[in-house]
This record gives C-alpha cells, sequence and structure tokens, in this order.
C-alpha cells in the first residue's frame, strides 16, 4: 500500500476540483453543482472555522500561561507586533513600488472602464456602506473597538476575533497573577481543552481533499467572464507580482537569513497551510492547520506558536496590505489621479491599518479597501473596478497572509530559543492509503 501526504491529496483535490468546475461549466451543469458539490465546501470551511475561536482561546491561554510571568509575556509581544508591523511595511512598500511602475491603471481604456463600474457598482455599494461606517468614527475608535462590553457577543456570530484575543489576553494574565494553586485547575482545563480541538482538527483534515475539491469546484462555476479578468490582467499580475515576491522570495529569505532554516525545508513544512489558504480564502479557518504545521513540521514550540500564530491569523496581513495598496494606485491611475509621496505615505498607514483591522474571512480586505481609498480621496465606487477578479486574488492574499505569520512565528520562536530541528516530517504527516 502506498500513503500520499496530505499536502499531495489537498493539490490532488484542488486539481480535480478545478477539472471537474470546468466541465461543469461547459456542460451546463452549474446548478448541480450549487446544490449538490457546493454545501460540502461550505460545510469544510464552516468546521475549521467552527473550531477557530476554541482554538484560539485554548492555545491563547496555554501559550501565555506556559510563559509563567508577565516580563516573558511582554517581550514576546514587542517582538511579535514589531515583526508583524515590519512585514507588513515591506509587503505594502513591494505592492507601491509594482504598481507605480508597471502603472496597470493608466492603460485602462474607457469603455471597459465604464463597463466595469456599471456591471458591478450595485455590489460595491454594498461593500462601501458597511466599511464607512467604520470609517467615519475618530480616530480612537479602533481602539475602542477592542475591548468588548460583552464576551459572548464578541465571540458570537460574526465576531471580532480582536475582541477575542483581547479579552483572552486578559484573563490569561489575571491567571498568571493569582495563586498557582487555585489557578492549575482553570489552566489545567485549558490543556485538556487544547488538546481536544487539536484532535478534532486532525479528524476535519480527512475531509480535506474532498472539502477543497468541492470549494474549487463551485468555485470555477460561478466565476466572472474571462473578458473580464483580462481586461484586468495587468492589475491582478501587480497583485500576483507582488504576493509571489514575498511568498517566494522575502519570507524564504527571512528564515534563511534569521533561523537557518533552508528554502526548500521552510517551503514544504508550510504547504499544505498555503494549499489550504488558497482554497479556503480564510486565514481564520487555515489557522489550525497553519499551527500544526509550524510547530510539528517548521521546528517552533508551542509557547511560541500558540501565542504568535492566533494574533497573526487576526492582524498580521501582509497580502492583504499589498493588494489594498496596489488596488488604491490602480484605481487612482483609472481616474488618471496623480499620486504624491504624501498620498503614497497615507497609503501605507492606512494598508497598514486596515490590514489590521481586515476579518480573517473571505473579501474582507476588499471591504477594508475603502478606507484606504477614503483618506487618499480616491472614488470610493472605483471599487467597482477590481470586483471581477478579487476572488482569486483573495485566494493568493491569504497564501501570502499565512505564510507571513509562519516566518514572524519562527523569527520569534528563534529569538527566544524556542525553534528546534524539526520532527521528521514523515512520521506524523496525515496519510490516506491509496
Ligand atoms: N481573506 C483574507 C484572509 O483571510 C483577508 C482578505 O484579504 O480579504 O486572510
Amino acid at each position: 500500500m502506498k500513503k500520499l501526504a496530505l499536502h499531495w491529496q489537498i493539490l490532488l483535490g484542488m486539481v480535480l476540483g478545478v477539472g471537474f468546475g470546468v466541465l461543469a461549466s461547459s456542460q451546463g451543469w452549474g446548478d448541480f453543482v450549487g446544490d449538490w458539490i457546493k454545501p460540502f465546501g461550505t460545510i469544510f470551511i464552516n468546521s475549521l472555522k467552527l473550531i477557530a475561536v476554541p482554538l484560539i482561546v485554548a492555545s491563547l491561554i496555554k501559550g501565555i500561561t506556559d510563559l509563567q510571568d508577565i516580563s516573558k509575556l511582554s517581550n514576546m509581544g514587542v517582538r511579535t507586533i514589531g515583526l508583524y508591523i515590519l512585514t507588513t511595511i515591506i509587503a505594502i512598500v513591494i505592492g507601491l513600488g509594482i504598481v507605480n511602475i508597471v502603472g496597470p491603471g493608466r492603460g485602462l481604456d474607457q469603455t471597459t472602464r465604464d463597463n466595469l463600474l456599471n456591471d458591478f457598482a450595485a455590489d460595491a455599494g454594498a461593500r462601501i456602506t458597511d466599511a464607512s461606517a467604520q470609517a467615519s468614527a475618530g480616530p480612537l475608535q479602533a481602539l475602542v473597538d477592542l475591548v468588548p462590553e460583552n464576551i459572548v457577543a464578541a465571540a458570537g456570530n460574526n465576531g471580532n476575533m480582536l475582541q477575542v484575543i483581547f479579552f483572552v489576553i486578559f484573563f490569561a494574565v489575571g491567571l498568571i497573577l493569582i495563586d498557582p494553586v487555585k489557578a492549575k485547575p482553570v489552566k489545567d482545563f485549558f490543556d485538556g481543552v487544547n488538546e481536544v480541538v487539536l484532535k478534532l482538527i486532525d479528524l476535519i483534515m480527512l475531509a480535506a481533499p474532498f472539502g477543497v475539491f468541492a470549494l474549487l469546484a463551485a468555485l470555477v462555476v460561478e466565476a466572472p467572464s474571462k473578458d473580464l479578468f483580462f481586461a484586468l490582467l495587468k492589475y491582478s499580475a501587480c497583485v500576483l507580482g507582488g504576493l509571489g515576491i514575498m511568498v517566494f522570495i522575502v519570507y524564504p529569505m527571512m528564515v534563511r537569513v534569521f533561523t537557518g532554516r533552508s528554502y526548500g525545508s521552510f517551503m514544504s513544512g508550510i504547504s499544505p497551510a498555503q494549499l489550504l489558504a488558497f482554497s479556503t480564502s480564510s486565514s481564520a479557518a487555515t489557522l489550525p492547520v497553519t499551527m500544526e504545521r509550524v510547530e510539528e513540521h517548521l521546528g517552533v514550540d508551542e509557547e511560541v506558536t500558540s501565542f504568535v500564530l492566533p494574533i497573526g491569523a487576526t492582524i498580521n496581513m501582509d497580502g492583504t496590505s499589498l493588494y489594498q495598496a496596489v488596488a488604491a494606485v490602480f484605481i487612482a491611475q483609472a481616474y488618471g489621479m496623480q499620486l504624491d509621496l504624501g498620498d503614497q505615505l497615507t497609503i501605507i498607514t492606512t494598508a497598514l491599518a486596515a490590514s489590521i483591522g481586515s476579518a480573517a474571512v473571505p473579501g474582507a480586505g476588499m471591504v477594508m479597501l475603502v478606507i484606504v481609498l477614503g483618506q487618499v480621496g480616491i472614488p470610493e465606487v472605483g471599487l467597482a473596478l477590481i470586483f471581477a477578479v478579487d476572488r482569486p486574488l483573495d485566494m493568493c492574499r491569504t497564501v501570502a497572509n499565512v505564510t507571513g505569520d509562519a516566518t514572524v512565528a519562527m523569527l520569534v520562536g528563534k529569538s527566544v530559543g524556542k525553534l528546534r530541528e524539526p520532527k521528521e516530517r514523515k512520521l506524523d504527516d496525515y496519510y490516506v492509503e491509496v
């Protein structure tokens, strides 16, 4: 019996899913796919998201209480946040560099522009209303939003992960500060929950190849026409080029320079998480797998991953910020606007903030783009221009988001002496019999 490692299974699911989607489109089986295939993809994503809140809660509490003292926590916290901001700024600067040099919006012909605007104006309008509410608040609103008034609501439907993280860190700090005898049962309870959650993830991942098959088949069937894609090819190429530089050059190089780990071992260690990020377009849904890969296959201690990764999945979105920078400049170019250095700097700061504020779910980066556009005075309805290609770009920027989180986890792990040689990969990979 031969066995197939998880990333090959997922890749196979993806390829077959795309193939089946193409076949279904050509045969007019769109309704069949929507009714009978897509729901399995939705169930798969939902089950991963279902695990995300318990995972974040249990792993953050475990991670912080394992540190045992507040100074260690603040030490790791400062490094983590510092590196997250650094990688995000690198991503934005790369995006801005590419889009300014290539100028994808400068050549966009007027008819295409007007068609895109007309076709997608209604959808864009809905997004703009969503985001404007957030943008119109005062300068300290983000800080106010961090502190939930009700933790159940924060973790509830369409929950706010930043609020959950705030509460959990606060709770864990309290747990470190109380009498250790009293703290022990609470800590043991969350340790147990953590184990259960990890086991559930193993179970869910057995369905991953089928889940990604269903997701991609449905996506291909629902994809907008190819003509639109070609009109936006230059813009898409700028985003993809920037993301490619981050994923294939910047991150592996940072890992190599700061941890000495080879290109191949980093990329193969993280690849199942990347494939899942691509298929689900959600850093939150991918988080369980990112954590497993970074711990087991890249050798970062659980003490680090359980703190760095849940926070990273929520606030560190390098791919999203790069995309927002490219999209903002593209839309400005399409409207014939000149952006000076001050505008570009505004894009850097607002894309940084907007990516932190973006939820780790499909399409969130586009909603927050409205805020970037608003700050620089670019017409918000221009969002309609890039609507058609948002989903494929979302899939790719989520890959960068997840890879960035893994990179920072390795760097933080190294800097606090918690990076070991990874286990032999073959031993604990997921297998299926073929
Ligand atoms: N889908 C992205 C993520 O989950 C966020 C976005 O850029 O829309 O990381």
